[in-house]
């Protein structure tokens, strides 16, 4: 359908033009309003722990919503928040290429008015899907035009509750210094490995590190030049890896997996759709454990182009039905014994993925003791058992924590969290970029809400203490008396 306007203005100095003319028109109800008691001028209304594609997103929301003082602490250098540009190795995204999300609803910060900018309507047109670098490149624009504050090089290293509803947060900076903040509330939007961490069998553990490495670590290629190269695990980001390897100058690339063949489906496509995105978190606790039980049973394929690439490569085997047993070093070099003989391999790398376990996350060691697990709150039926989803956080319907034993945590409900632990209280994907348009207003929602009841009596007194003449009583008097 053509754009009603025609053309979109070339270049990103326009395009910033029109962000700004539309965030006038949408600007009501322009006044701050979240409340400051004297002494509590350094307190920061929301404090969010992560500045990927959520942290960043939930900021902007929170500006909308006149809520003032927001900091996104990411922990990676400036414009590299996220996977992206780290250790993300794939061409293109996964998700169709009209998705939504960070824009919050304003068209002109979408991720096609960035694109047309640059490359026109026709651009657009012939666009297959989002490249890597471009989705991080929209990201960083959409930042810097939004004002958000996010300050990189900044690991959070504690979030402490220190009262009902006050956190402090230790924050690590990139040169060891440690600067401290207090906030009203805080979001953990800490991305994949935030609920966890990444998992490497332990057969793993015998082998030198320089023979080893997991797909999200960031790994020189290059230094493997005619190298055979092993990966365990099926995954997306097992194939870009291969693929990475293989276009340094890898000898080979084997993809080594249990299964006796790769998953074909991915259900997570048919779950595109604007009634299952916006309301799962409001389904029973049953059927949201059956949803997730059967995507963790039934996997998920790498995405067709990143098959292909991979495939296509000389070098490239897929070995289906291998489970490694052992890995050990052999002169220099990696044997690995499986149930169809033995391997070998110059470098291995565990393509097996991220567990959800808030036990291993430091930064949250004060408050995971206190809060509900799904396995604290639903017990499934026995076919229907599963320990990992069993681990994960129980949020109420806004993303927040809930206490593991009522009246022991009141502050959990502060604590907003989107991070792949989220995926069962929240939706499948509600961690990715296909959910941001559902997911992050339900969490600046929560907060708001949370930020407003906690001023809602000296809202009240405000409100008893004021006349509100819309009309001075000498200009209706004056009328009454002619
Ligand atoms: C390789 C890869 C490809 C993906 N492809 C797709 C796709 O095509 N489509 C799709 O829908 N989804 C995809 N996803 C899933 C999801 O969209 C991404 O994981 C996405 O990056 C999630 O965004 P986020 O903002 O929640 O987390 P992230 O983008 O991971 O951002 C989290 C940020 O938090 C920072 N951080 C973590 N801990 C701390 C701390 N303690 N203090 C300060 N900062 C911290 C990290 O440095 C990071 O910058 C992909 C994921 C990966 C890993």
């Amino acid at each position: 359908m053509p754009h009603p306007s025609g053309a979109l203005p070339s270049g990103l100095e326009a395009l910033r033009e029109r962000v700004n003319f539309d965030l006038e028109c949408l600007n009501y109800p322009a006044r701050p309003w979240v409340r400051t008691e004297p002494g509590d001028e350094d307190v920061l209304d929301c404090a969010i722990v992560g500045g990927g594609q959520y942290g960043q997103s939930l900021a902007f929301g929170l500006l909308r919503e006149r809520v003032q003082r927001v900091v996104v602490f990411d922990a990676n250098p400036p414009g590299l928040a996220g996977p992206w540009l780290t250790f993300a190795r794939m061409i293109m995204l996964r998700t169709p290429k009209d998705l939504t999300g960070p824009d919050m609803g304003i068209g002109s910060l979408s991720f096609r008015a960035w694109y047309e900018a640059q490359h026109g309507r026709d651009g657009w047109e012939k666009l297959f899907r989002i490249s890597r670098p471009d989705w991080q490149g929209y990201l960083n624009w959409h930042r810097d035009v939004t004002g958000i504050d996010v300050r990189p090089e900044r690991r959070v290293t504690r979030v402490t509750p220190v009262s009902a509803n006050r956190f402090e947060l230790e924050v690590q900076c990139a040169d060891g210094t440690i600067e401290r903040f207090r906030s009203r509330t805080v979001v953990l939007a800490t991305g994949a490995e935030g609920s966890g961490a990444r998992v490497k069998p332990p057969i793993f553990d015998g082998l030198p590190k320089s023979l080893h490495a997991h797909t999200n670590d960031l790994i020189d290629f290059t230094a493997l030049r005619g190298a055979r190269i092993g990966i365990l695990g099926a995954g997306a980001s097992s194939f870009d890896n291969a693929s990475a390897a293989l276009e340094a100058g890898a000898r080979s690339a084997e993809l080594c997996f249990r299964r006796p063949q790769l998953p074909l489906a991915n259900p997570r496509r048919w779950m595109e759709f604007a009634g299952y995105l916006a309301h799962y978190p409001e389904l029973p606790d049953a059927e949201r454990w059956h949803y997730m039980k059967r995507l963790y049973d039934i996997s998920q394929p790498p995405p067709e182009p990143t098959f292909k690439k991979a495939t296509s490569l000389p070098g490239f085997r897929l070995r289906p039905g291998t489970p490694w047993l052992s890995v050990r070093e052999k002169n220099g070099a990696v044997a690995v014994e499986t149930p169809q003989g033995s391997l070998e391999f110059d470098f291995v790398i565990a393509g097996t993925g991220i567990t959800v376990d808030l036990s291993q996350r430091q930064e949250l060691a004060s408050v995971t003791p206190h809060i509900a697990l799904w396995g604290d709150r639903f017990t499934p039926a026995a076919d229907q058992e599963d320990t990992r989803l069993a681990r994960f956080p129980y949020l109420d319907r806004f993303g927040a924590f809930t206490e593991k034993v009522p009246g022991t945590a009141p502050w959990a409900s502060r604590i907003f969290a989107i991070f792949r632990g989220a995926t069962l209280s929240l939706g499948p994907s509600s961690a990715s970029n296909s959910n941001i348009r559902y997911t992050a207003p339900r969490i600046v929602s929560g907060i708001t809400r949370a930020l407003f009841l906690e001023g809602a009596e000296a809202t009240r007194t405000e409100f008893d203490s004021q006349s509100h003449h819309e009309l001075a009583p000498d200009t209706v008097s004056a009328v009454v008396a002619k």
